[in-house]
């Protein structure tokens, strides 16, 4: 319950699964050039906009521990992902990612950290920056490791088909679900643009549980 003298709201927000949801799965993406958004992808981006969501990019990019690309590689895929974005109208809040992996090549990567998915580190980052409420939000990807994150924060959680997922979807992760499965991203976002009308509905206005 959330209590009633509490009246300030927490955002909601969407956690966007970067390769294989937001744009094409090719691999270790080590340049710019290489980044391609879905069809969709702009339109459902500026949809969860229009809706006030924070949409908050978390993404596991090992390539950097691996040593295959730098951080400033990411930084800069990142700006290009941004300005194909605005030049739709669309808009990414923030951009997390983790460069960590155990078995990294890069000495200073090389870690057992907090933030490489399914922990909650980059979910815990957005919590503190950004103010969000993870019990209000979804993390839609297409791996079982995305809706294993959307569990450990009290989430909700889309696997979709694009990138892995269609394989992901053939390799249950029993006893994990997902919330949905959907084909893509336009489809995750109007699964959740449904859901949350069904919710506003059902809760009376100060009453939000
Ligand atoms: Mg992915
Ligand atoms: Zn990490």
């Amino acid at each position: 319950m959330i209590q009633h003298t509490d009246r300030r709201r927490s955002a909601r927000a969407v956690f966007l699964d970067r390769d294989g949801t937001l744009i094409e799965e090719v691999g270790y993406l080590d340049r710019k050039e290489r980044v391609e958004l879905y069809p969709w992808t702009i339109d459902a981006v500026r949809a969860l906009n229009r809706a006030n969501f924070r949409i908050v990019l978390v993404s596991n990019q090992s390539g950097i521990a691996r040593g295959f690309f730098s951080e400033a590689v990411v930084a800069e895929v990142h700006q290009h992902i941004a300005a194909l974005l605005e030049s739709g109208g669309a808009r990414i809040d923030a951009y997390y990612y983790c460069p960590h992996h155990p078995d990294g090549k890069v000495e200073q990567y090389a870690v057992h950290c907090e933030c490489r998915k399914p922990a909650r580190g980059l979910v815990d980052r957005a919590v503190r920056e950004l103010d969000v409420d993870p019990a209000q939000s979804f993390v839609v990807g297409d791996r079982w490791l995305d809706v294993e994150l959307a569990r450990a924060v009290g989430a909700r959680g889309l696997l979709v088909r694009t990138g892995y997922g269609l394989t992901e979807e053939a390799r249950r992760r029993e006893p994990l679900a997902a919330d949905a499965v959907v084909d893509n991203l336009i489809a995750a976002v109007s699964w959740i643009l449904r859901n949350v009308a069904i919710a506003d509905r059902q809760s009376p206005i100060g009453d939000r549980t």
